[in-house]
């Protein structure tokens, strides 16, 4: 069986009197959440210049460490792939040319205050803005990183009265923030009012405490979320050092109440950019019950470009896992498009050509074989009722339309072709009839 590291905490002198009880209470946890320089430093070695560094940065953004996931670091290393997602570096104060505030546009892309409705049929609903750990890299530090609000109830209220009254809704996605930072309680009176909901089949939890403090996972928590099935948690490792006995049980307690987890990594630079690495990580997530769902490429928010690698990376590491390993482990590697495109996958190239009798394809061997395409394939719809009975599933829009017929283009707003007197100060072209344009033209926020 494989070794899960348990790190002992009591060889840090600030921690040596912390009781079990007290380390493994989440509450304790988050009470005790390393937010200055000169509480760092009594966990951890730091030169001269680191505090400086921290010091100019945290003038920008927050830090919190939890002192477990304080506990994983390597004192001896200061390229420590757990330290560099937690302590600040000097690059975050500064900005790179194509940084943006808000890259993914979920603030535009939002009906309501804290409800991304960017999808046709699922919504992104951020409860709190507070995570339990701050990571250096987050792409949501524009409302993470710097100021602790949580979403007040008015708000969250609003949100789930616009997903009651949007039935092309079918999946809630409860992110922040990190929502396990609320209460059983708290979090019960918003899981159970989405669940009320017909029209929602699926909820779905992001949240990275199995990784960064994993014993906010409690008997309670798993017997509060197991009422609300079909339920979903997608978490957030990096790195295979983050897998301890104590992440591997905090995913056990989740996975014995039947909640299926996913994991969502981000390629970042000095941490996880390695094919050997990450195929180690995924490996290991599923030694814990974990699916691996997303690699992202690194977003374009401020202060995090140094975390930031090539695409050809991401493409890379894809190479080196299909066919290789188990295909459990294979997550999808997406750019979550700048300016509200949203996922987009990325991977190498397996169809070299094909013509109307065959594919002809390359395997991650290198072998280079022909799919013969049937004779005489035509499809016959209309046999089956789905569509007649669930026309909305049948509500195609975008690249979709196109094979459909029932669009011939897709074109940019801006066309310049199409006006060229028209000079467009929008700095992102739209193709017309955008769904989630529209969205926006209805809603009563912006
Ligand atoms: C990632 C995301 C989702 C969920 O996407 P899936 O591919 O279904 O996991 C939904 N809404 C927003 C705004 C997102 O960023
Ligand atoms: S847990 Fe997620 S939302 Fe919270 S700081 Fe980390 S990346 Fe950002």
């Amino acid at each position: 069986m494989h070794e899960f590291p348990s790190y002992d905490y009591k060889r840090i002198p600030l921690y040596k009197d912390v009781t079990p009880e007290q380390w493994g209470d989440w509450h304790w946890q988050m009470k005790n959440d390393i937010k200055d320089v000169a509480t760092l430093e009594k966990v951890l070695p730091l030169t001269e210049k680191d505090k400086v560094d921290i010091t100019e940065v945290l003038k920008r953004f927050r830090m919190a460490i939890t002192p477990y996931y304080a506990s994983l670091i390597d004192p001896a290393n200061p390229g420590c792939p757990v330290r560099l997602q937690a302590v600040p570096r000097l690059p975050e104060a500064h900005d790179d040319d194509c940084d943006w505030d808000d890259p993914l546009h979920e603030d535009v892309d939002s009906p309501v205050p804290g409800l991304t409705h960017r999808y046709p049929d699922r919504v992104l609903l951020l409860v709190t803005h507070i995570c339990s750990m701050n990571c250096r890299h987050c792409t949501r530090r524009r409302l993470v990183g710097e100021d602790d609000i949580t979403m007040n109830e008015e708000n969250i209220e609003r949100a789930i009265e616009y997903i009651r009254r949007t039935p092309i809704i079918r999946d809630v996605i409860i992110s922040g923030g990190d929502p396990l930072v609320l209460s059983d309680a708290k979090l019960e009176t918003i899981i159970a009012r989405i669940r009320a909901i017909p029209h929602i089949e699926i909820i779905r939890i992001g949240t990275r405490t199995p990784v960064v403090m994993p014993m906010r996972i409690t008997d309670g928590l798993v017997a509060m979320l197991r009422k609300y099935q079909p339920l979903y948690v997608n978490t957030h490792f990096n790195h295979p050092k983050e897998i301890t006995a104590e992440a591997r049980e905090a995913c056990r307690k989740l996975a014995d109440s039947g909640i299926l987890i996913g994991n969502q990594s981000v390629l970042l630079r000095d941490v996880n950019d390695c094919p050997v690495l990450m195929k180690k990580l995924l490996q290991k997530l599923l030694t814990i019950r974990v699916r691996p769902y997303y690699i992202y490429q690194c977003d374009l928010s401020k202060g995090i470009s140094h975390f930031r690698t090539s695409v050809s990376k991401g493409i890379e590491i894809m190479e080196n896992l299909r066919g290789h390993t188990s295909g459990l482990a294979i997550p999808t590697f997406v750019i979550d498009a700048p300016g509200g495109g949203g996922k987009t996958p990325a991977m190498p190239n397996y169809i070299i050509t094909s013509n109307e009798k065959r594919v002809v394809l390359r395997n991650y061997e290198g072998v280079i074989t022909t799919y013969d395409e049937p004779s005489s394939y035509v499809e016959d719809c209309g046999k089956c009722r789905i569509c007649y009975d669930e026309p909305q599933l049948n509500a195609t829009c975008g690249v979709a339309r196109l094979l459909s017929g029932e669009e011939k283009t897709i074109e940019p707003e801006g066309l310049v072709r199409g006006a060229r007197l028209v000079a467009s100060e929008d700095k992102v072209f739209r193709p017309k009839g955008l769904v989630r344009g529209a969205r926006m033209k209805n809603s009563d926020h912006h």
